[in-house]
């Protein structure tokens, strides 16, 4: 990897809920968790199971972007081992919340008993939960947000690093202003890790439930001048040969994200 490569590493894509099996080996079980490195910077985007499975080679201090709170995007958080070894000072960008307490009222919600042992303020590592700011720089690395489409609000980000640029817009459901906003913010990105949760057939049955489809996908894609898609937040149904039928009608520079895959711009 050069000093200006962009690299994204697929910890976890699954939708919803984690799920595990043989039949979803190739493309992967654990929910939603990203990892890019840039140069010195590492983050994470998103803390779904996938989480658990970062390599252990991460920085001493991670910095952990979250797209929105809903269950699968938060999940890895309780034991990823960089929140409770005491050498590690993680950083945890929190979206819709004002300030540091709010940020922090938030993640008790869940992160606190009964739900959970320990809230995470507890936690030996002491991480700092930080409201997520418009836009942030880290060294030569740069995230804008935008708000997307989905129940209860999600951002989306992207990221630029030495003229690459990656764009994520998980839990996003397309429509006509929202599919023309997410165009807008991917423009000529060289990724974009998009929602194709459903079917084309089974959209209609889950119609506002904040999820997209491959079609809807590729149309951004082709009309927003993007390199190459990266399907995401596949649904727990849909086991690897559903998924391999899907890709295989896909055009090029379009596939289905498989845990542990890693994508260098
Ligand atoms: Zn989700
Ligand atoms: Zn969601």
């Amino acid at each position: 990897m050069r000093e200006t490569d962009l690299q994204l590493t697929v910890l976890g894509a699954r939708g919803s809920m984690a799920r595990d099996g043989q039949d979803c080996a190739e493309f992967g079980g654990d929910t939603s968790c990203y990892m890019l490195r840039a140069g010195e910077e590492t983050l994470f985007l998103d803390a779904g199971s996938g989480l658990i499975s970062a390599p252990a080679q991460y920085p001493k201090d991670p910095v952990i972007l979250l797209s929105h709170l809903h269950l699968d995007h938060l999940i890895g958080l309780g034991m990823f081992p960089g929140i409770s070894n005491r050498e590690h000072r993680p950083q945890i960008y929190v979206p819709f919340c004002e300030d540091r307490s709010g940020a922090e009222a938030i993640l008790d919600r869940l992160y606190a008993p009964p739900f959970w042992p320990l809230k995470l303020g507890q936690l030996e590592s002491h991480p700092e939960l930080l409201p997520m700011p418009q836009s942030l720089r880290r060294g030569d690395l740069t995230v804008e947000t935008m708000p997307g489409n989905h129940p209860g609000g999600c951002l989306m980000f992207r990221i630029c690093y030495h003229g690459k640029s990656l764009v994520y817009a998980t839990d996003f459901e397309h429509g006509e202003e929202a599919s023309a906003r997410l165009s807008d913010f991917a423009r000529d990105a060289d990724l974009l890790l998009y929602d194709a949760q459903y079917a084309e057939c089974e959209y209609e049955a889950c119609r506002g439930f904040g999820h997209s489809t491959a079609r809807k996908g590729v149309a951004i894609m082709e009309r927003s001048g993007v390199k190459r898609l990266l399907l995401v937040h596949h649904a727990p149904w849909s086991d690897d040969a559903i998924l391999r039928d899907r890709e295989r009608r896909l055009p090029a520079g379009t596939s289905y994200a498989r845990q542990g895959q890693v994508i260098t711009i």
